[in-house]
């Protein structure tokens, strides 16, 4: 069990990469954070610094207050736990996991307990004897856990683990790992570029993107309050739908006009934009998630029409591609609906629900600190 305290971390690679920069971080005794961004935005370096893999360029790096720096991975207490889990083909899978505590000459006995008590976490305890091509690779990537779980370390670091298992699996897989950080109570620091398994299982997620922290919190946060557009469409499937808009006030009331038509702020969001000054930026981006957006078949005089381009039917909802004047925007919808391509449709905006950005430096004008 530990705490990290990450204050500033850069890393600068010889041929001049400047993959991380200024990173800080404190994450917490047993605590589930999870780094996620796209791919190259610096996630797995950070991991590789806290690890020790990997030199810190400049920063500091405590592991429960002690400067770690200079300290090598060895000696950091630390698991880590890769994507591509190379296990030993010749050794049985009882050997794969004990091999690390061979190495640092633990007595046979305390080896078995260890484990024989990881296995029984991880349901391995039938396949212990046999031989890592034995297994299938949801067994395998749980020996790997298991090479990890045996020695105790204060800190679990995992690199995408599951990108190699197959959807069905990963979704399990996913599950396991949530209850295997509960029972063994341990700090986990995960990476991942898939932001589900990040809104899953970290109960705080850090979002980076080119080698800079957007936004650390906890997934309601992320998903109801993002403080920049970068983090609002990469959290959330599908993903938000933007369009080009203006803002214009009239009587108190703020709207918010696009080319394919307006809506009305609700008083707290308008309020909100009043309150911190920001009211007088004029050139927004609308944001508004696919199920923040309903349809119905067009009357005569309706505002806000859309013409039906793609229906794509998932069995549990429905996501229609609308034009919207020009502007294509999804919304999820009840397959009981009776759309059609084609069809002509008034949108309905969850207008409590929608967000703004400024155009220009990509900034949610809705955010406040309290979040
Ligand atoms: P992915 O999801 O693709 O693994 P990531 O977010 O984990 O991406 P990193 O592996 O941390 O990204 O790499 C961050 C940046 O640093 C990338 O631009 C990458 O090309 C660069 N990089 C990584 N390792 C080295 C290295 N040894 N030398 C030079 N550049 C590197």
């Amino acid at each position: 069990m530990a705490s990290l305290d990450l204050v500033k971390l850069n890393k600068i690679f010889p041929n001049g990469t400047h993959a991380v920069k200024d990173v800080s971080l404190k994450i917490e005794d047993k605590e589930f954070v999870v780094l996620v961004g796209p791919s190259g935005c610096g996630k797995s370096t950070v991991l590789r610094m806290i690890a020790g893999l990997e030199e810190i360029t400049a920063g500091d790096l405590y592991i429960d207050g002690e400067h770690v720096n200079d300290v090598s991975p060895k000696d950091r207490d630390i698991a880590m736990v890769f994507q591509n889990y190379a296990l030993y083909p010749h050794m049985s899978i009882f050997d794969n996991m004990g091999f690390g505590l061979k190495l640092r000459r633990m007595p046979k006995n305390q080896i078995k307990e260890k484990v024989e008590n990881a296995a029984k976490i991880l349901g391995l305890q039938e396949f212990l004897d046999r031989k890592p091509k034995q297994l299938s690779g949801g067994q395998r990537q749980r020996v790997a856990l298991g090479r990890a779980i045996v020695r105790d370390p204060k800190v679990f670091l995992m690199d995408e683990p599951l990108s190699n298992l197959d959807a069905k699996l990963r979704v399990q897989t996913r599950a396991e790992l949530s209850k295997l950080h509960l029972r063994l109570e341990t700090t986990f620091v995960y990476v991942t570029h898939d932001q589900i398994e990040a809104m899953t299982m970290g109960t705080r997620i850090v979002v980076l993107n080119d080698g800079i922290v957007q936004q650390v919190a906890d997934p309601f946060t992320l998903y109801k309050f993002p403080v920049n557009q970068f983090v609002a469409g990469f959290i959330g499937s599908p993903q938000m739908n933007f369009v080009d808009a203006k803002l214009t006030e009239d009587n108190g009331t703020v709207s918010v006009g696009f080319k394919g038509g307006s809506i009305d702020l609700i008083p707290e969001l308008s309020a909100r934009l009043k309150d911190n000054d920001r009211l007088s930026v004029r050139e927004v981006t609308l944001g508004v998630r696919p199920e923040h957006l309903d349809v119905s078949h067009a009357k005569e005089g309706d505002e806000n029409i859309a013409i039906v381009e793609v229906t794509e039917l998932l069995g549990s909802e429905t996501h229609l591609f609308l034009n919207l004047k020009g502007d294509t925007v999804v919304a999820r919808v009840d397959p009981l609906k009776n759309i059609r391509v084609h069809d002509k449709v008034k949108v309905h905006f969850e207008v409590e629900n929608v967000h703004l950005f400024d155009r220009e430096n990509e900034a949610s004008l809705l955010y406040e600190e309290k979040f």
